[in-house]
């Protein structure tokens, strides 16, 4: 009599963990795809990269923020080319 109780109450766990898994599945696959489509880590170009330059060099700015290859403006913590 008691080893029916517990598998009904493991039926009850196992369908409660079954749902909360694909409700936690439909939550994140959409917000998976839109960290996707927003090309994370990617630096987009703001300023030409010259007026750049001019206005860091005429500030007395170091140019250790910039980066040549791309062109970009970078961050203190990023890894660069
Ligand atoms: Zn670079």
């Amino acid at each position: 009599m008691i080893f029916k109780d517990d598998d009904k109450i493991l039926e009850n766990v196992h369908k409660i963990l079954y749902l909360l898994s694909v409700l936690l599945l439909l939550v994140v696959v959409p917000f998976y795809f839109v960290a996707v489509c927003k090309t994370p880590g990617h630096l987009k170009k703001k300023y030409d990269f010259m007026w750049l330059v001019d206005k860091m060099l005429s500030k007395g700015l170091h140019l250790d923020n910039l980066c040549v290859y791309d062109g970009v403006l970078k961050s203190e913590t990023s890894f660069h080319c």
